[in-house]
């Protein structure tokens, strides 16, 4: 199927020559606002900003955009977002690194993602070149809410929006594509590497073949709340999804993605449309094989993640993340005694290390944003 075809504002934009990026003179005037944050009281939770970048497409198909005073929005109530979930998401973070500069991970890849998760939901791609602009002008407008280094990031959350009003199922007659930002800390209380509990879940899926697993689309995320909570009531930190076809193979979290160690070998389930091609995995993958192990992306039965060595996740949001324990059908199997297994240990500190600078970039992915040394 060619989803490109079926979005007539799919049309391609103008050259990035063509298109102009406006700084508003509102979000320039307020930045010498004093901004007062602890930053050793950071958590996940939503702290706004300054400034934001909003785009829209106009019916031409061509994007406008700038950096405006961060607010909210105005949209209508026959809006497509709110009727028929049409939107798609993207999460990164800018850090400030040890070289005293601000830096954003592997910009261009969340622009392809964000590209196909809007084909897949029918809508215009933002221009990749222009989006990994986009993030750079809100990451400089909003700098001085990038925290110290090693004590949170700036996370930063493209969305990609059907905002034009639409009463028959189709696709919006208008888009906007924004991204806001917020200081932020650890994601799951403890702070990072504090092993998380989960729940296999086996009665609820996240996801199927041939849906939308694979898409950051904004109907992926509030039908897994109901098995997070209950979860989370009984003392776990997340649920662990299994695929709906077998009810067998291990697919991820809620919003991260799973490895599961045994030895020199680290298997992931395959990123085949059900589960999110996650960058922080792909990431990790490249940084396991460079380390010497064997990653192999291949179905994984619970029992061999019961008889791993250690388990980990990887997100964004959540870096990574070692798994301390799963409970299967009310068992509990632990993992390394409760602390953080070596082989986790070892690829959260290559990872980290590279996206703080703290070791040399070889491979290109930590970006700088110019303006903000
Ligand atoms: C965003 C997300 C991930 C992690 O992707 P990253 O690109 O590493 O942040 C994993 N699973 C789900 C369901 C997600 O939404």
């Amino acid at each position: 199927v060619n989803l490109a075809s079926r979005c007539d504002l799919q049309r391609t934009c103008k050259s990035a020559a063509q298109r102009t990026i406006k700084v508003s003179a509102t979000a320039t005037q307020e930045s010498s606002d004093k901004v007062q944050i602890d930053w050793d009281e950071l958590s996940f939770a939503f702290t706004p900003t300054r400034s934001m970048y909003v785009a829209t497409c106009t019916a031409d198909g061509e994007w406008e955009g700038s950096v405006q005073p961060y607010g909210d929005l105005s949209i209508s109530p026959a809006a497509g977002c709110l009727n028929y979930g049409q939107g798609v998401f993207e999460g990164m973070k800018a850090y400030r690194s040890t070289k005293g500069r601000v830096v954003i991970f592997r910009p261009d890849q969340n622009a392809a993602r964000c590209a196909q998760g809007a084909a897949r939901m029918s809508m215009p791609s933002f221009p990749e070149d222009m989006f990994v602009e986009a993030v750079k002008e809100v990451v400089a407008a909003n700098a001085d809410y990038v925290p110290p280094t090693d004590k949170g990031s700036l996370y930063l959350r493209p969305l990609m929006l059907g905002t034009g009003p639409i009463l028959g199922l189709a696709p919006a007659p208008s888009f906007t594509f924004l991204i806001y930002c917020s200081p932020v800390a650890a994601y799951f209380k403890g702070g990072q590497l504090t092993p998380i509990d989960l729940k296999i879940e086996e009665e609820f899926h996240r996801a199927a073949p041939g849906g939308t697993g694979g898409t950051k689309c904004i109907g992926n995320y509030s039908p897994v709340l109901v098995t997070q909570l209950a979860a989370k009531s009984d003392g776990f930190a997340d649920v662990l999804y299994l695929d709906a076809k077998e009810n067998k193979y291990l697919e991820e979290v809620s919003s991260c993605n799973i490895f599961v160690v045994k030895g020199k070998t680290i298997a992931t389930p395959p990123a085949g449309g059900t589960i999110l091609p996650g960058i922080t995995r792909k990431s990790v993958i490249e940084i396991a094989q460079s380390r010497g192990y064997e990653v192999e992306e291949r179905p994984v039965t619970i029992e061999e993640a019961l008889e791993a060595d250690e388990i980990f996740c990887t997100g964004t949001a959540v870096v990574t993340v070692p798994v301390g324990s799963l409970t299967f059908r009310g068992e509990k199997t632990s993992f390394c005694g409760g602390e953080p297994g070596p082989v986790t240990d070892e690829l959260y500190g290559a990872l980290t290390d590279l996206q703080l600078e703290k070791s040399e970039d070889e491979l290109g992915w930590v970006v700088e944003v110019p303006g903000t040394a």
